[in-house]
């Protein structure tokens, strides 16, 4: 695949970047579009639509209904070679927006507060550009349009529809706009980039009665509230410190009035870690904390266990490509930041167990122009200079790997 001589299609990068650039205000319009019509997972009817009629407007190659609002676009050289895949997500949140622009969200309660709509832009301007050069390139890119990342989770039901077969890809690459660095770096690493996440419910059945009487009763707030802290010992005491994990518990509810002790309380959980063998044994310790500490206290206990996402574990190989073409981007040092591991997750993740890959941070806070809030905010919105520049990286990335 990769030849010692030299590409005799190579292009000048210089006229990459031009080029690129000059798409700059159609991949604002259409963020923007999107940003207006933010949708749920699996219901981006408007978004698919939206998408397919761009590929079909450019002759692009495509299957919709993929994974129900999925697409999928091929883009073919007419050399054989690899196939590199490139992953967008199109979907938005249950968010109300708080932002004061002409762009702001038209669908109430609805809101691209996490940079998906960016995502699906700088998708599109990429298989625009490949499609207008293809030439360029040898093999075939795969340009995946994703739905619900943010939850059920589109790409597992994609793959199983066969996303990465037919041809079969050697490769995926893809990014999250990140407002936790700032415009003009790229957050790339190889290994494990993003957390596991898993999720738990729980319900302490003790016995109620009257808050004067406790010796009649099981209080089901007592043993809950020992096992919320005994959770704590898990990362404390179990995990071995160089590893990183999280146990939290997000919710606690229980009781009715002061004088009455709680039949029962339901608590729920996330839980996250980096390291693929842990998969399985903090959802064995949650249960034994659980079962113990009502054992102990005569509750009994109902337990419901999410494995979500498996972690995002990067390829070597394919991260130092990503690496390498970023800090031909950026054109600084200090813009490729390795130590961005977030214990945040992504669906992204089955990807990158199916075919090397790397998934990576594209900086697009700006401060300056008040673009800093944190994703899934009411007021988040990131600096749009950042969607060419996430263009110019995916372009280059087949560029130097589909030869
Ligand atoms: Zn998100
Ligand atoms: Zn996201």
């Amino acid at each position: 695949m990769v030849s010692i001589l030299p590409n005799p299609h190579s292009v000048d990068q210089s006229q990459i970047r031009l080029e690129i650039r000059s798409l700059q205000p159609q991949l604002v319009e259409w963020r923007r579009h999107l940003h207006q019509r933010p949708e749920l997972g699996f219901k981006e009817q408007l978004t698919a639509q939206f998408v397919a009629q761009k590929l079909q407007e450019w002759g692009i190659e495509h299957k919709t209904g993929v994974a129900q609002t999925g697409i999928v676009a091929t883009i073919a050289s007419n050399r054989p070679g690899p196939v590199l895949a490139i992953r967008a997500d199109m979907d938005g949140l249950p968010i109300q927006e708080q932002n004061d622009v002409p762009y702001r969200s038209q669908h109430d309660g609805l809101m691209h507060a996490c940079g998906h709509d960016g995502h699906t832009a700088i998708a599109l301007g990429t298989a625009y550009y490949l499609s207008q050069h293809r030439e360029d390139f040898a093999g075939t890119v795969k340009i995946i349009f994703q739905p619900a990342e943010e939850g059920p989770g589109g790409a597992k039901p994609m793959i199983e529809e066969g996303v990465l077969k037919n041809p079969d890809v050697d490769a995926i690459i893809g990014l999250h706009l990140w407002n936790n660095l700032p415009l003009g770096t790229v957050g790339v690493r190889s290994g494990a980039l993003m957390a596991a996440v898993e999720c738990f419910r729980c319900t302490i059945l003790g016995k109620g009665g009257h808050g004067a009487m406790p010796h009649q009763t099981v209080d089901s707030i007592v043993v809950s509230a020992q096992i919320v802290n005994a959770l704590q010992t898990i990362v404390a005491r179990n995990v071995n410190p160089i590893e990183s994990a999280v146990v939290t518990v997000g919710e606690f509810h229980a009781g009715t009035a002061h004088n009455v002790i709680a039949n029962t309380a339901r608590m729920s959980g996330t839980v996250r870690y980096f390291n693929p063998a842990m998969e399985g044994y903090l959802s064995k310790r949650i249960e034994q904390v659980i079962a113990g500490i009502c054992q102990s206290q005569g509750a009994s206990y109902e337990l419901d266990y999410w494995h979500l996402y498996p972690p995002v574990i990067n390829d070597a190989k394919i991260a130092e490509l990503v690496r390498s073409v970023a800090s031909d981007v950026v054109e600084t040092p200090a813009g490729i930041v390795p130590e961005c591991q977030t214990m945040g997750s992504e669906d992204m993740s089955f990807f990158l167990q199916a075919v090397p890959g790397c998934y990576f941070f594209l900086g697009s806070a700006n401060p300056a122009k008040d673009l800093a809030y944190p994703h899934h905010h009411p007021r988040f919105d990131f600096d749009e200079t950042a969607l060419a520049m996430g263009a110019e990286i995916f372009v280059r990335c087949v560029e130097k790997f589909c030869q």
